[in-house]
C-alpha cells in the first residue's frame, strides 16, 4: 500500500491510475478537492477496490496520523499543491498555507508514523516529494540547463513556496533522518490537465473560437514533459532512488511558448479542421492566436538537466514532444465531455453535493 496525496489533481491522477494499470499494490488517495482536484480524472477506476479515496487536507495532521496508522502504507508519494503561478500572483496565501504549511505537517505526521514503525519496515520506507524545476529561478539564454545543485532562486509566490517545501523535505532527512526522495521536474502536458494551464487552456480555446492568448512576446522557454514520462521518473525513483537525493526530471524538450503553441494549432488543424470559411479556405487555428500583456516576474527560460536520473536509474521519457503533442490532442479532441465538466461550474456544484466529507473507508 502507498500514500499518495492530491492524487486527484492533473499529475497525481495520472500517476494513480499508471500504478494500478502496472502494479497490484493499492494506493490510498488523500486529495482535499479543491478546484483543481477532479474525481472524474479517476472514473475509470471508480469501482477498483485497490484504490481507496479519501477527501481530506494534508494539514489535517489527526486524519492524514490515522490513514497512516490504519493503512501501514510502506510509501507516500506527496503531489499535494496549489500549483497555479498566475493564481500564486493574485493570491499567495493559499499556496503558503497549503505548499510549506500542509507541507510541514504532512512530514510531521509521516516522521511519527515512521517513528513508530519497526526498524525493517522504517528503512524500506519511503517519503517522496514532487517538485517543480521552477524553484531555480530563470536562466540566461545561453546558460546551461538546472541540473542537482544549481543553487535556488525561486521568483514566484508559487516557486518560492516549492522551494519552501523542498528545503522543510530536506531538512526532515539531515536532522530526524527520515528516508525522503525529491524530484524536480519541468512542465508537464498531457490527459486530464485542467485547462488554466498553457496546453490544454490552447486546445479548450482554439475549439470555442476563443483567443489563444500568449503571454509577451511567447519567447519564454520552457522544457516540456509528457506526463506519462513524469510518472514513470517518479516509479523509478521510489524504487530505487538513493535516500536523501534530489533527482531532476525533464523531456530535453526546450520549446518557446509562441512554439508550443503553434504546435498546437498545426495538430489541430491536422486532426479538427475547420469548417471553410466565407472565403471558401480553410483557416488554421494559428490565426486565432494573439499576444496579450506578460505575467509580473515572468522567468524567461527553464531547463533541465536530467542526466542523473538517466545515468543513475536508467529513466529515459518514452515520448518526444512530438508525439506527446499528438496523444495530448487526441486524448483531449476524444474527452470533450471531462472538458466541459471541468469548465462548467456545475462540476464544483455537484461535488460538493455529493461528494463533501466523502471517505471511502466508511463505504
Ligand atoms: P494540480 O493543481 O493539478 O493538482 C493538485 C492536487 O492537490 C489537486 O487534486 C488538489 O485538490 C490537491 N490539493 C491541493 N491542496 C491540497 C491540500 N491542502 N490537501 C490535500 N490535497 C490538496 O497540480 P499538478 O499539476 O498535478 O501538480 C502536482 C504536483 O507536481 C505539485 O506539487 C506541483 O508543484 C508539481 N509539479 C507540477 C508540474 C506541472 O507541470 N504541472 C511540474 C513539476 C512539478
Amino acid at each position: 500500500m502507498i500514500l499518495v496525496t492530491g492524487g486527484a489533481g492533473f499529475i497525481g491522477s495520472n500517476f494513480v491510475l499508471d500504478w494500478l494499470a502496472q502494479s497490484d499494490e493499492s494506493v490510498i488517495n488523500l486529495d482535499k478537492l479543491t478546484y483543481a482536484g477532479n474525481l472524474d480524472n479517476l472514473s475509470t477506476i471508480a469501482n477498483d477496490s485497490r484504490h481507496i479515496f479519501v477527501r481530506g487536507d494534508i494539514g489535517d495532521t489527526a486524519l492524514v496520523g490515522s490513514l497512516l496508522a490504519e493503512y501501514r502504507p510502506r510509501a507516500v508519494v506527496h503531489f499535494a499543491a496549489e500549483s497555479h503561478v498566475d493564481r500564486s500572483i493574485l493570491g499567495p496565501a493559499a499556496f503558503i498555507e497549503t505548499n510549506v504549511t500542509g507541507t510541514f505537517k504532512l512530514l510531521e505526521a509521516v516522521r511519527a508514523y515512521w517513528n513508530s514503525l519497526p526498524a525493517t519496515e522504517g528503512s524500506s520506507f519511503r517519503f517522496l516529494h514532487v517538485s517543480t524545476d521552477e524553484v531555480y529561478g530563470s536562466l540566461e539564454p545561453d546558460a546551461p540547463p538546472f541540473t542537482e545543485t544549481t543553487a535556488y532562486a525561486p521568483n514566484s509566490p508559487y516557486s518560492a513556496s516549492k522551494a519552501a517545501s523542498d528545503h522543510l523535505v530536506r531538512s526532515y532527512h539531515h536532522t530526524y533522518g527520515l528516508p525522503v526522495l525529491t524530484t524536480n521536474c519541468s512542465n508537464n502536458y498531457g490527459p486530464y490537465h485542467f485547462p488554466e494551464k498553457l496546453i490544454p487552456l490552447i486546445l479548450t480555446n482554439a475549439r470555442a473560437g476563443k483567443a489563444l492568448p500568449v503571454y509577451g512576446d511567447g519567447q519564454q522557454v520552457r522544457d516540456w514533459l509528457y506526463v506519462g514520462d513524469h510518472c514513470a521518473a517518479i516509479r523509478r525513483v521510489l524504487a530505487d532512488g538513493r535516500v536523501g537525493e534530489v533527482y531532476n526530471v525533464g523531456g530535453w524538450n526546450e520549446k518557446t511558448n509562441l512554439d508550443v503553441v503553434r504546435s498546437l494549432c498545426t495538430m489541430l488543424d491536422l486532426l479538427d479542421p475547420k469548417q471553410p470559411g466565407m472565403d471558401g479556405a480553410v483557416h488554421s487555428y494559428a490565426e486565432q492566436i494573439t499576444f496579450v500583456e506578460d505575467r509580473p516576474g515572468h522567468d524567461r527560460r527553464y531547463a533541465i538537466d536530467a542526466r542523473k536520473l538517466e545515468r543513475e536509474l536508467g529513466w529515459r521519457p518514452a515520448e518526444t514532444f512530438e508525439t506527446g503533442i499528438e496523444k495530448t490532442v487526441r486524448w483531449y479532441l476524444a474527452n470533450e465531455e471531462w472538458v466541459r465538466n471541468v469548465q462548467s461550474g456545475d462540476y464544483q456544484n455537484w461535488l460538493e453535493k455529493n461528494y463533501a466529507g466523502r471517505d471511502q473507508r466508511k463505504e
